[in-house]
């Protein structure tokens, strides 16, 4: 039983939450308490911190109701699988997804990125997983990017075909804390005058973004890279083609080259917080982007909910 702090502004404001300068925060601890963001939680001796070992999901929730949460545990579930480690029960995720939804500012922010964070728990401890779920607000910038669209690069991720299979211990489709070479390569992006980055198999194929699925349309048929290539399942992109199945679409997952995104009738860019972006242009060539079809596309994802 690790107790909250509850700091005196948390005490003061009845509805827990805090706008900080970089963008409002509610913490909860897994036991359904609130916490206050400010104060430290991690030990500096926990692998998280340390080894960047352990896993987490980033769930949207719009006007309090959290999209693909089952998906979003299914996913959390077989990050730790593939890691070998454990995970804090279904329950306990649920119940501090409900603290920091109840307690989030919903009037003046309608939605929120929500993110359950897991450690595998102290170096040399015994294993006890850390976590905690906590709301942020979904940014100015990837809203202006939903509207806008993003230009991409293409970027060498090194995956060789097969390697997830050949070697499990390199966690291809995991979503680990281990996000730093996912952050790499969207620093590069922008040192390129870019906004987003799609990487690329050692044979040319496409897999995902750092961040995010790539789908594509080739004339009624959506098209995504399969999980066994290395990337992680979307649940956003999961989401889209179920939407686009029962409206009548063909939907498609296999691999594709990269030619393929410059002959296409678009290409998008899925995730949780995102939903669905278009790409613009990549590597610096304008690709086909056509609004109407974009708004069809943002219509069948949104038809879910
Ligand atoms: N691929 C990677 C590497 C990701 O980190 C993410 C989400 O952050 C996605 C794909 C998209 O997944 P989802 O749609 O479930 O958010």
């Amino acid at each position: 039983g690790r107790k909250p702090t509850l700091d005196r502004n948390l005490r003061a404001h009845p509805r827990n939450w805090k706008l900080y300068p970089s963008g409002m925060r509610v913490l909860a601890l897994l036991d359904g308490t609130l916490a206050d963001p400010e104060a430290p939680l991690f030990r500096a001796d926990d692998l998280g911190v340390m080894r960047g070992d352990g896993c987490f999901e980033t769930i949207l929730v719009v006007d309090r109701k959290p999209r693909e949460l089952g998906p979003h545990l299914d996913r959390m579930e077989r990050s730790a699988r593939l890691m070998q480690m454990e995970l804090p029960d279904r329950e306990s995720w649920e119940r501090a997804g409900q603290a920091v939804i109840d307690a989030w500012p919903w009037e003046s922010e309608p939605e929120m990125g929500l993110k359950f964070v897991c450690t595998r728990g102290i170096d040399g401890g015994d294993g006890t997983p850390h976590g905690f779920a906590m709301g942020m607000d979904v940014g100015q910038e990837t809203k202006r990017k939903r509207d806008g669209g993003v230009d991409v690069v293409t970027l060498d991720r090194g995956y060789s075909p097969g390697l997830m299979e050949r070697a499990p211990w390199l966690l291809l489709s995991a979503k680990t804390l281990s996000y730093a070479v996912n952050m790499a390569a969207l620093r590069e992006a922008e040192s390129r005058g870019a906004d987003e980055v799609v990487f690329t198999a050692e044979d040319g194929t496409v897999l995902e973004g750092p961040t995010s699925t790539v789908v594509l349309a080739q004339g009624r048929t959506l098209l995504t890279t399969p999980p066994a290539s290395g990337v992680l399942p979307g649940t956003t992109q999961g989401a889209l083609f179920r939407a686009a199945e029962r409206a009548g679409w063909e939907t498609e997952v296999a691999d594709f080259p990269t030619s393929a995104l410059f002959e296409s009738d678009g290409v998008w860019l899925a995730s949780s917080i995102r939903r669905v972006t278009q790409v613009r242009a990549i590597d610096g060539t304008p690709i086909k982007a056509d609004d109407s079809l974009h708004t069809e596309i943002v219509d069948l994802y949104e038809s879910n909910y």
